[in-house]
């Protein structure tokens, strides 16, 4: 391996491959490229203990044209992906995503998503409860004010075939891949110059592109720098149900979409099974290694909202689960992309929560364009800079789950 490239990304799941695929394909970029991961099993990387679904339904303008262009390229992936013939297939559920309001909180923060979404040209739509009760007849509507659907570009799709595809194409276009890890970095000014691999050691760079996901202030400190994000902890369920709900044929063929209920808890198909999980009270931050599931969270928290929400999920039995990290902006739980303004060839990509899936490739293309031209040019991800974190101002999304 060489001992200096024109850019070295932290971080070689979806988010660092997706980056390393941009940059290799941009007729502009001429560069070497080096991918350095620590855990090529990618048994601890969010990437691999995703939900790995897709939605339109955010809050923030940026994140709907994110996910709209993310779900073009999951559609378009095998032909994009294409390495000798070898075509991957995402296996895309367009399963949509239903959020229940049951408050006049949520209902405005419905009424106010829904906005914006329509501007973007989202195909959403607003359910009263009566709405509601027609489309999904097995569903406990008492408490529910409002209902938002997304009738296309939302659903679920293969997270490591994502990802897979991604480092498979980038190895084709010329990118180096390492398993080691970045043990420091080196500056020189206000210029990142060298990291030091653990087994490779010293490595000469251009730019260095951060996407370590929940050790990502672990790596932005190595360069003397902060970001507010830290791992917290989320334990997904998968179930099997006695009597499979069932809805109305017209709208997704009766199969639940991916059901956000009023307290947080969510709920999908996954095949013949359910997936669930929610958000824990308090959530805190939790250390680097700890992957121990919260069993406790389905007796005392998933299992009694969904027996609440449909007699269907009274009888359900846990199959499996497991525990995974969002990496959490604590200042405003949205993504950080963009170099720092001081160190300018220090980029983040960091922050995703529990949607950096589906914003993998419109992140991966923004800072390809930002180390190609200096400048954003498909999407303007100017508002999800660092500049804010140095400002405390928040960009806040509040379409979280
Ligand atoms: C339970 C759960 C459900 C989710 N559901 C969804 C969903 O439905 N839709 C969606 O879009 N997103 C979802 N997400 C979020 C999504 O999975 C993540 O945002 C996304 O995978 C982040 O990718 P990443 O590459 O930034 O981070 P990761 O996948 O965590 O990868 C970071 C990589 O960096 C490596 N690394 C760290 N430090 C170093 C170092 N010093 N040197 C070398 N390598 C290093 C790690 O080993 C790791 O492989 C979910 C996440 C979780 C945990």
């Amino acid at each position: 391996m060489n001992s200096s490239f024109d850019v070295v990304i932290v971080g070689g799941a979806v988010m660092g491959a997706a980056t390393a695929y941009f940059l290799a394909a941009n007729p502009d970029f001429d560069g070497s490229i080096l991918v350095v991961e620590r855990d090529t099993s990618f048994a601890q990387a969010s990437t691999a203990l995703s939900a790995a679904s897709i939605r339109v339904q955010f809050s923030s303008a940026l994140n709907v044209q994110i996910s709209k262009f993310g779900i073009s390229f999951i559609h378009d992936f095998a032909n994009l992906m294409e390495v000798d013939g070898d075509r991957p297939n995402l296996n895309f559920h367009a399963g949509g995503y239903l959020f229940l309001a049951g408050s006049d909180a949520q209902v405005q923060t419905l009424q106010r998503n829904h906005e914006v979404q329509k501007q973007c040209g989202a195909d959403v739509v607003l359910w009263t409860a009566d709405e509601l009760k027609q489309a999904f007849p097995h569903l406990n509507c008492d408490d529910i004010r409002l209902a938002s659907y997304g009738h296309a570009d939302e659903g679920w799709f293969d997270n490591m075939g994502l990802l897979q595809g991604f480092r498979a194409k980038a190895k084709s276009l010329g990118v180096t891949f390492v398993q080691d890890e970045v043990i420091d970095l080196y500056k020189d000014g206000q210029k990142i110059i060298a990291a030091d691999l653990k087994k490779f050691g010293r490595v000469e760079l251009g730019w260095v592109v951060n996407c370590s996901g929940p050790r990502a202030a672990q790596v932005a400190q190595m360069a003397g720098l902060n970001i507010p994000v830290e791992p917290r902890k989320r334990t997904t369920f998968v179930f099997d149900c006695m009597t499979s709900p069932e809805g109305s044929a017209t709208v997704n063929g009766g199969r639940l979409p991916l059901m956000i209920d009023p307290s947080g808890v969510y709920c999908r198909p996954e095949g013949k099974y359910f997936m669930a999980a929610c958000s824990p009270d308090p959530d805190r931050s939790v250390d680097f290694d700890d992957f121990d599931p919260r069993y406790e969270e389905f007796e005392e928290v998933v299992w009694p909202v969904l027996a609440h929400r449909s007699p269907a999920f009274e009888a359900i039995k846990v199959l499996r689960q497991w525990a995974g990290h969002y990496a959490y902006n604590t200042l405003d739980q949205n993504l950080i992309v963009g170099p720092h303004p001081e160190v300018t060839n220090f980029v983040f990509a960091n922050g995703f929560s529990g949607h950096g899936l589906q914003q993998s490739p419109a992140t991966g293309r923004a800072i390809a364009e930002w180390i190609a031209y200096g400048a954003y040019r498909s999407l303007d991800f100017a508002e999800a800079g660092y500049e804010r974190v140095t400002l405390g101002k928040q960009v806040l999304e509040t379409a979280v789950i």
